[in-house]
Protein backbone atom coordinates (compact mmCIF):
# COMPACT_ATOMS: atom_id res chain seq x y z
CA UNK A 1 0.00 0.00 0.00
CA UNK A 2 1.15 3.56 -0.86
CA UNK A 3 1.11 6.17 1.88
CA UNK A 4 -2.05 8.13 1.62
CA UNK A 5 0.21 11.08 0.55
CA UNK A 6 1.27 9.98 -2.58
CA UNK A 7 -1.76 8.29 -3.28
CA UNK A 8 -3.71 10.34 -6.50
CA UNK A 9 -7.05 11.12 -6.22
CA UNK A 10 -9.42 10.70 -9.48
CA UNK A 11 -12.68 12.16 -9.38
CA UNK A 12 -13.20 11.94 -12.81
CA UNK A 13 -13.22 8.13 -12.46
CA UNK A 14 -16.60 7.54 -11.15
CA UNK A 15 -17.63 11.35 -11.44
CA UNK A 16 -16.98 11.74 -7.75
CA UNK A 17 -18.40 15.01 -6.98
CA UNK A 18 -20.63 16.88 -4.31
CA UNK A 19 -20.52 18.53 -1.03
CA UNK A 20 -19.27 15.64 1.23
CA UNK A 21 -15.81 15.43 -1.12
CA UNK A 22 -12.76 16.78 -0.52
CA UNK A 23 -11.77 18.32 -3.94
CA UNK A 24 -8.48 17.90 -3.40
CA UNK A 25 -7.69 14.71 -1.64
CA UNK A 26 -11.30 13.05 -1.64
CA UNK A 27 -11.91 12.64 1.59
CA UNK A 28 -15.55 12.22 3.19
CA UNK A 29 -16.35 15.77 5.31
CA UNK A 30 -19.12 17.48 6.55
CA UNK A 31 -20.47 20.28 4.58
CA UNK A 32 -19.46 22.28 6.32
CA UNK A 33 -15.57 22.24 5.33
CA UNK A 34 -15.18 24.43 2.18
CA UNK A 35 -13.16 27.23 0.70
CA UNK A 36 -13.97 30.10 -1.37
CA UNK A 37 -12.42 29.60 -4.87
CA UNK A 38 -11.57 33.20 -4.98
CA UNK A 39 -8.98 33.55 -2.11
CA UNK A 40 -10.25 35.42 0.55
CA UNK A 41 -7.03 38.24 0.96
CA UNK A 42 -7.78 38.84 -2.77
CA UNK A 43 -11.86 39.35 -2.45
CA UNK A 44 -10.86 41.70 0.17
CA UNK A 45 -8.44 43.84 -1.42
CA UNK A 46 -9.67 44.04 -4.70
CA UNK A 47 -13.27 44.31 -3.03
CA UNK A 48 -15.15 42.05 -5.13
CA UNK A 49 -16.51 39.42 -3.03
CA UNK A 50 -19.75 40.96 -2.98
CA UNK A 51 -19.92 40.78 -7.17
CA UNK A 52 -21.92 39.15 -9.24
CA UNK A 53 -20.03 35.83 -11.58
CA UNK A 54 -22.56 34.44 -14.00
CA UNK A 55 -22.89 30.67 -14.30
CA UNK A 56 -23.21 28.44 -17.16
CA UNK A 57 -26.87 27.43 -15.87
CA UNK A 58 -26.95 31.29 -16.07
CA UNK A 59 -27.55 31.83 -12.35
CA UNK A 60 -25.86 34.15 -10.57
CA UNK A 61 -23.68 34.23 -7.60
CA UNK A 62 -21.63 36.54 -5.80
CA UNK A 63 -17.70 35.79 -5.69
CA UNK A 64 -17.41 34.98 -1.73
CA UNK A 65 -20.64 32.38 -2.67
CA UNK A 66 -18.41 30.46 -4.91
CA UNK A 67 -17.20 27.72 -2.57
CA UNK A 68 -15.47 24.09 -3.02
CA UNK A 69 -16.01 21.26 -0.56
CA UNK A 70 -12.11 21.21 1.27
CA UNK A 71 -10.97 18.71 4.25
CA UNK A 72 -9.30 20.63 6.60
CA UNK A 73 -6.05 19.25 6.35
CA UNK A 74 -5.74 19.93 3.05
CA UNK A 75 -6.57 24.00 3.79
CA UNK A 76 -4.35 23.91 6.58
CA UNK A 77 -1.93 21.87 5.03
CA UNK A 78 -1.29 22.67 1.35
CA UNK A 79 -4.03 25.64 0.32
CA UNK A 80 -2.88 28.30 3.02
CA UNK A 81 0.51 28.43 3.09
CA UNK A 82 0.77 28.90 -1.16
CA UNK A 83 -2.23 31.97 -0.26
CA UNK A 84 0.60 33.10 1.90
CA UNK A 85 3.06 32.60 -0.74
CA UNK A 86 1.17 34.34 -3.24
CA UNK A 87 0.05 37.26 -0.98
CA UNK A 88 3.29 37.88 -0.14
CA UNK A 89 4.77 37.84 -3.91
CA UNK A 90 1.71 39.79 -5.14
CA UNK A 91 2.66 43.00 -2.63
CA UNK A 92 5.45 43.44 -4.67
CA UNK A 93 3.46 43.21 -8.22
CA UNK A 94 4.64 42.49 -11.35
CA UNK A 95 8.21 41.91 -9.91
CA UNK A 96 7.51 39.75 -7.32
CA UNK A 97 4.59 37.48 -8.75
CA UNK A 98 7.43 37.11 -11.87
CA UNK A 99 9.81 35.80 -9.05
CA UNK A 100 7.51 33.48 -7.87
CA UNK A 101 8.11 29.84 -8.95
CA UNK A 102 5.80 29.02 -11.96
CA UNK A 103 4.85 25.91 -10.33
CA UNK A 104 3.03 27.83 -7.61
CA UNK A 105 1.34 30.17 -10.03
CA UNK A 106 0.04 27.51 -11.66
CA UNK A 107 -1.40 25.99 -8.79
CA UNK A 108 -2.77 29.08 -7.50
CA UNK A 109 -4.58 29.61 -10.94
CA UNK A 110 -5.16 26.21 -11.43
CA UNK A 111 -7.11 25.88 -7.90
CA UNK A 112 -9.40 29.04 -9.07
CA UNK A 113 -10.22 27.67 -12.34
CA UNK A 114 -10.61 24.11 -10.90
CA UNK A 115 -12.96 25.79 -8.05
CA UNK A 116 -15.43 27.60 -10.74
CA UNK A 117 -15.25 24.01 -12.83
CA UNK A 118 -16.52 21.74 -10.20
CA UNK A 119 -18.99 24.51 -9.10
CA UNK A 120 -20.90 24.48 -12.61
CA UNK A 121 -20.17 20.20 -12.31
CA UNK A 122 -21.68 19.65 -8.50
CA UNK A 123 -24.97 21.99 -9.60
CA UNK A 124 -24.62 19.86 -12.43
CA UNK A 125 -25.97 16.87 -10.15
CA UNK A 126 -29.04 18.74 -9.12
CA UNK A 127 -31.61 17.43 -11.16
CA UNK A 128 -33.73 20.81 -10.92
CA UNK A 129 -30.88 22.53 -12.90
CA UNK A 130 -30.41 21.77 -16.50
CA UNK A 131 -27.67 23.61 -17.92
CA UNK A 132 -27.75 24.62 -21.74
CA UNK A 133 -24.40 23.53 -21.61
CA UNK A 134 -23.73 20.51 -19.30
CA UNK A 135 -20.11 20.17 -18.55
CA UNK A 136 -20.23 16.63 -17.50
CA UNK A 137 -21.99 15.63 -21.10
CA UNK A 138 -18.97 16.32 -22.97
CA UNK A 139 -16.53 13.45 -22.86
CA UNK A 140 -13.54 15.31 -24.70
CA UNK A 141 -13.46 18.15 -22.10
CA UNK A 142 -14.00 15.94 -19.15
CA UNK A 143 -11.06 13.82 -20.31
CA UNK A 144 -8.95 17.27 -20.50
CA UNK A 145 -10.36 18.02 -17.42
CA UNK A 146 -8.66 14.85 -15.66
CA UNK A 147 -5.25 15.04 -17.31
CA UNK A 148 -5.52 18.82 -15.99
CA UNK A 149 -6.61 17.33 -12.32
CA UNK A 150 -3.87 15.18 -12.19
CA UNK A 151 -1.17 17.78 -12.15
CA UNK A 152 -2.93 20.32 -10.18
CA UNK A 153 -2.90 17.65 -7.31
CA UNK A 154 1.13 19.07 -6.84
CA UNK A 155 -1.56 21.51 -5.11
CA UNK A 156 -1.02 18.20 -2.14
CA UNK A 157 1.10 15.20 -3.39
CA UNK A 158 4.52 15.82 -3.64
CA UNK A 159 5.00 16.09 -7.40
CA UNK A 160 8.41 16.46 -10.03
CA UNK A 161 7.49 17.44 -13.63
CA UNK A 162 10.91 16.35 -15.06
CA UNK A 163 10.99 17.85 -18.23
CA UNK A 164 8.07 20.70 -18.63
CA UNK A 165 5.48 22.55 -17.06
CA UNK A 166 1.72 21.78 -17.33
CA UNK A 167 0.76 25.42 -18.61
CA UNK A 168 1.30 28.81 -20.36
CA UNK A 169 1.66 31.73 -17.82
CA UNK A 170 2.45 35.52 -18.91
CA UNK A 171 2.67 38.23 -16.05
CA UNK A 172 2.30 41.48 -17.91
CA UNK A 173 2.84 44.78 -16.31
CA UNK A 174 -0.06 46.67 -17.76
CA UNK A 175 -0.20 50.70 -16.90
CA UNK A 176 -3.80 50.48 -15.23
CA UNK A 177 -4.01 53.74 -13.73
CA UNK A 178 -6.77 55.20 -15.91
CA UNK A 179 -8.78 51.96 -15.57
CA UNK A 180 -12.31 52.03 -13.89
CA UNK A 181 -11.99 48.88 -12.20
CA UNK A 182 -8.72 47.75 -10.18
CA UNK A 183 -9.22 43.76 -10.22
CA UNK A 184 -10.47 42.13 -13.81
CA UNK A 185 -11.13 38.48 -14.09
CA UNK A 186 -12.13 36.18 -17.21
CA UNK A 187 -12.05 32.00 -17.82
CA UNK A 188 -13.09 30.01 -20.71
CA UNK A 189 -13.76 26.36 -19.46
CA UNK A 190 -13.55 24.78 -22.70
CA UNK A 191 -9.74 26.65 -23.63
CA UNK A 192 -8.95 26.18 -20.09
CA UNK A 193 -7.51 29.88 -20.10
CA UNK A 194 -7.81 32.02 -17.25
CA UNK A 195 -6.89 35.34 -16.79
CA UNK A 196 -6.64 38.34 -13.93
CA UNK A 197 -5.65 41.41 -13.28
CA UNK A 198 -4.85 42.95 -9.75
CA UNK A 199 -4.07 46.78 -10.37
CA UNK A 200 -1.04 46.60 -13.20
CA UNK A 201 -0.07 43.52 -13.06
CA UNK A 202 -2.04 40.91 -15.43
CA UNK A 203 -1.32 37.53 -14.81
CA UNK A 204 -3.11 35.39 -18.40
CA UNK A 205 -2.29 31.65 -18.46
CA UNK A 206 -3.69 28.76 -20.65
CA UNK A 207 -3.59 26.23 -18.04
CA UNK A 208 -3.19 23.15 -20.02
CA UNK A 209 -0.61 22.91 -22.90
CA UNK A 210 2.80 22.20 -21.11
CA UNK A 211 3.88 25.75 -22.53
CA UNK A 212 3.23 25.25 -26.15
CA UNK A 213 1.45 28.64 -26.43
CA UNK A 214 4.47 30.49 -24.51
CA UNK A 215 7.12 28.66 -26.92
CA UNK A 216 4.82 29.94 -30.21
CA UNK A 217 4.66 33.24 -29.23
CA UNK A 218 7.91 33.51 -27.42
CA UNK A 219 8.96 36.70 -30.36
CA UNK A 220 6.02 38.58 -29.13
CA UNK A 221 6.23 37.79 -25.33
CA UNK A 222 10.30 39.22 -25.47
CA UNK A 223 9.05 42.46 -27.10
CA UNK A 224 6.53 42.59 -24.17
CA UNK A 225 8.07 41.15 -21.12
CA UNK A 226 9.92 43.92 -20.13
CA UNK A 227 7.80 46.88 -21.20
CA UNK A 228 4.92 48.16 -19.19
CA UNK A 229 1.60 48.04 -21.94
CA UNK A 230 -0.97 50.33 -22.36
CA UNK A 231 -4.55 48.57 -21.60
CA UNK A 232 -5.47 48.52 -25.50
CA UNK A 233 -2.01 46.60 -25.88
CA UNK A 234 -2.88 44.35 -23.05
CA UNK A 235 -5.96 44.09 -24.32
CA UNK A 236 -4.51 42.57 -27.97
CA UNK A 237 -2.12 40.58 -25.77
CA UNK A 238 -4.28 39.20 -24.36
CA UNK A 239 -6.54 38.29 -27.43
CA UNK A 240 -3.53 36.82 -28.87
CA UNK A 241 -2.89 34.10 -26.21
CA UNK A 242 -6.70 33.37 -25.87
CA UNK A 243 -6.82 32.84 -29.49
CA UNK A 244 -3.44 30.69 -29.45
CA UNK A 245 -5.30 28.77 -26.88
CA UNK A 246 -8.16 28.03 -29.35
CA UNK A 247 -6.40 26.73 -31.78
CA UNK A 248 -4.28 24.32 -29.72
CA UNK A 249 -4.74 21.28 -31.39
CA UNK A 250 -3.31 18.71 -29.06
CA UNK A 251 -4.10 17.99 -25.24
CA UNK A 252 -1.17 16.71 -23.07
CA UNK A 253 -1.88 13.92 -20.94
CA UNK A 254 0.15 12.59 -17.89
CA UNK A 255 1.32 9.74 -16.77
CA UNK A 256 2.86 8.64 -12.90
CA UNK A 257 5.81 6.31 -13.00
CA UNK A 258 5.81 3.59 -10.84
CA UNK A 259 5.60 4.80 -6.65
CA UNK A 260 7.60 2.53 -4.04
CA UNK A 261 6.22 3.12 -0.55
CA UNK A 262 9.91 4.54 0.54
CA UNK A 263 9.55 7.01 -1.85
CA UNK A 264 9.42 10.92 -1.23
CA UNK A 265 7.12 12.46 -4.32
CA UNK A 266 5.99 10.79 -7.49
CA UNK A 267 7.07 11.82 -10.76
CA UNK A 268 4.58 12.57 -13.86
CA UNK A 269 5.44 12.05 -17.16
CA UNK A 270 4.02 13.85 -19.70
CA UNK A 271 2.67 12.52 -22.99
CA UNK A 272 1.68 14.78 -26.29
CA UNK A 273 0.99 12.87 -29.09
CA UNK A 274 2.33 15.57 -31.79
CA UNK A 275 3.37 13.11 -34.16
CA UNK A 276 0.08 12.37 -35.74
CA UNK A 277 -1.46 15.68 -35.03
CA UNK A 278 -0.96 19.40 -35.84
CA UNK A 279 -0.26 21.48 -32.71
CA UNK A 280 -1.74 24.62 -33.57
CA UNK A 281 -4.57 24.55 -36.29
CA UNK A 282 -3.39 27.94 -38.72
CA UNK A 283 -4.28 31.13 -37.91
CA UNK A 284 -7.30 32.68 -39.43
CA UNK A 285 -7.05 36.32 -39.75
CA UNK A 286 -11.28 36.73 -39.68
CA UNK A 287 -11.41 34.66 -36.76
CA UNK A 288 -9.07 36.13 -34.83
CA UNK A 289 -9.91 39.73 -35.87
CA UNK A 290 -13.46 38.71 -34.18
CA UNK A 291 -11.88 37.85 -30.97
CA UNK A 292 -9.58 41.22 -31.25
CA UNK A 293 -12.58 43.02 -31.56
CA UNK A 294 -14.40 41.56 -28.68
CA UNK A 295 -11.08 42.66 -26.53
CA UNK A 296 -11.26 45.95 -27.80
CA UNK A 297 -14.91 46.49 -27.09
CA UNK A 298 -13.79 49.61 -24.90
CA UNK A 299 -12.25 51.22 -27.40
CA UNK A 300 -15.12 50.97 -30.00
CA UNK A 301 -12.69 49.36 -32.59
CA UNK A 302 -14.54 46.97 -35.22
CA UNK A 303 -13.61 43.77 -36.48
CA UNK A 304 -13.69 45.81 -40.46
CA UNK A 305 -11.07 48.45 -38.87
CA UNK A 306 -9.26 45.85 -37.95
CA UNK A 307 -9.02 43.96 -40.84
CA UNK A 308 -8.48 47.17 -43.21
CA UNK A 309 -6.02 45.66 -44.49
CA UNK A 310 -6.85 41.77 -44.73
CA UNK A 311 -3.62 40.16 -44.69
CA UNK A 312 -2.24 42.14 -41.67
CA UNK A 313 -4.86 43.03 -39.03
CA UNK A 314 -4.57 46.00 -36.82
CA UNK A 315 -2.26 45.89 -34.35
CA UNK A 316 -1.48 47.92 -31.16
CA UNK A 317 1.70 46.18 -30.26
CA UNK A 318 3.72 45.78 -33.37
CA UNK A 319 4.23 48.36 -36.42
CA UNK A 320 4.06 46.33 -40.07
CA UNK A 321 7.60 46.04 -39.59
CA UNK A 322 7.79 44.33 -36.48
CA UNK A 323 8.50 47.03 -34.53
CA UNK A 324 7.03 47.53 -30.81
CA UNK A 325 5.18 50.55 -31.01
CA UNK A 326 5.97 52.79 -27.64
CA UNK A 327 3.08 55.13 -28.13
CA UNK A 328 -0.10 53.42 -29.34
CA UNK A 329 -2.43 56.03 -31.48
CA UNK A 330 -5.97 54.47 -30.76
CA UNK A 331 -8.06 54.70 -33.64
CA UNK A 332 -10.78 57.25 -33.73
CA UNK A 333 -14.17 55.08 -33.29
CA UNK A 334 -16.58 54.42 -36.31
CA UNK A 335 -19.41 56.38 -36.24
ZN1 LIG B 1 -8.60 17.01 1.52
Amino acid sequence: MLPQHLTLFDPFEHMRFGRQICFLCGTNITEDQEVTVFPEWLMEEYAFAEKALRLLDQSVVQFKDLKIPCCRRCQEQYLQPLEEQVQEAQKKGVAGLRALDEKLLFQWMGKMFYGTLITELIREQDPLIKPEYAVSEQPKMLLKFQAFFKVLQSLRVPMVFPDFIPSSIFVVDVDASAEPERFEYRDELSTMMFSLRMDNTLIICCLLDNGMIKQAMRRVWTEVEPRQLQPIQAAEFSARVFYAGYLLNVIPDYLLRTVKPQDEYVVMDSLIDDVTNVIFNPWQNSSYAKLLSMAWANWGISQEQILQNPQEPLSMLFTPQGEFIEFPQIPEQEK
